[in-house]
């Protein structure tokens, strides 16, 4: 069956448009796998329910929890998130490279569970930058929004705890690097 997939986490703060770097990789990459969340939150417009995020209420999400089903969990901007362990478990198994998009201490729990993942932090160009985007995708509030920008603020000087950081001026070139670093990680790890 091959190698075990290498698992790698990707935290950033909202707006510096995680998503779309991640979709590029996706489109250049094979063998694969996102790891979908699971939420408290509402899907935003455009958001795919089991592909974006598994939407559920908090009576699952604490019941998952209760179960022991989540490989790490976080609450951000009052609402909780968590990774499922299983599909994550199994596809490195199966020899895929898992992508988990997840904020800092999910990526905290992770890392010390599993020291074998490498970390990436995904960093705005700047913050006057990162508050354009997030104003830009008007799906928000205002009182969203501002709690978003302040959370940033406290995550961009996490960005030290990470085994890289990666600046998204621009997704291809982003992409890119994202790919050298794990194509880098693989051989070094073999
Ligand atoms: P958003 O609501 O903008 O989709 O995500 C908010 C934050 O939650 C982002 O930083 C995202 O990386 C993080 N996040 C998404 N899913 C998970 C998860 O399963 N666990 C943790 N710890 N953070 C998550």
């Amino acid at each position: 069956m091959g190698n075990r997939g290498l698992l790698v986490i990707i935290s950033g703060p909202a707006g510096t448009g995680k998503s779309s770097v991640i979709n590029e990789l996706f489109r250049r990459r094979d063998k694969l796998f996102f790891s979908v969340s699971a939420t408290t939150r509402a899907p935003r417009k455009g958001e795919v329910p089991g592909e974006s995020y598994h939407f559920i209420t908090r009576e699952k999400f604490d019941e998952m929890l209760a179960k022991d089903e989540f490989l790490e969990h976080a609450t951000y901007v009052s609402n909780s998130y968590g990774s499922p362990r299983a599909p994550v478990e199994e596809k490195l198994a199966e020899g895929y490279d898992v992508i988990m998009d997840i904020e800092v201490q999910g990526a905290k729990q992770v890392k010390e569970k599993m020291p074998e993942a490498i970390t990436v932090f995904l960093a705005p160009p700047s913050f006057e930058e990162l508050e354009r985007r997030l104003r830009g995708r008007s799906t928000e509030t205002e009182e969203t929004i501002v709690k978003r920008l302040q959370q940033a603020q406290r995550e961009l000087p996490e960005l030290r705890r990470y085994d890289y950081t990666v600046v998204n001026d621009q997704v291809d070139r982003a992409a890119g690097e994202l790919l050298t670093i794990i194509e880098k990680a693989k051989t070094e790890r073999n």
